[in-house]
């Protein structure tokens, strides 16, 4: 996700460094750019320099969005789900962010004895807003199928594909 252009740089680096670059990876062509003129060391380093920081800012730029998404209103997304794909006539439901790594899922839903709904999405694998939403429309469709044995039968296939539109 991060890597693509930095890579397309580095080949680029490569390919102009008057070595061929210390990059074992890539294949060594041309020395020269199409005049002749052999890129000179301090435009060279000053590229790396310049692609460096393009590295770190992008780096900050994921630590922000990070940052953001676990700060995010989860239960004011559940809300605004339950307004547009159901009309309002989902059961609310408790949504917090938690480790679910030893469960091996992206979302639970529980059904707790007063027969209050509580979702948790896992933060190591929902990275991003899209993937935060689409792992709360799966549990949405829990909540709206609740009982049905297997989970991911008919009633939660249905509900599911409602959406796709
Ligand atoms: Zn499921």
């Amino acid at each position: 996700m991060v890597s693509e252009v930095p890579t397309q740089a580095l080949k680029w680096l490569a390919r102009q460094s008057s070595t061929g670059g210390n990059f074992p990876f890539i294949q060594k062509d041309s020395t020269c750019f199409p005049s002749g003129e052999p890129l000179n060391k301090n435009t060279r380093d000053i590229l790396i320099s310049l692609l460096a920081l393009a590295v770190i800012a992008s780096g900050i730029r994921y630590a922000i969005m990070r940052e953001r998404l676990s700060r995010a209103d989860l239960h004011a997304w559940y809300q605004q789900e339950n307004e547009t794909e159901f009309a309002g006539s989902l059961q609310d439901a408790s949504v917090e962010w938690g480790d679910l790594r030893q469960d091996d899922a992206e979302g639970i839903t529980y059904k707790y004895d007063d027969d209050s709904f509580a979702i948790v999405l896992d933060r190591s694998t929902n990275t991003s807003e899209s993937e935060a939403r689409d792992t709360l429309r799966h549990e949405a469709c829990h909540v709206a199928t609740w009982g049905e044995e297997p989970k991911h039968g008919p009633k939660w296939q249905a509900c599911m594909s409602r959406r796709i539109d």
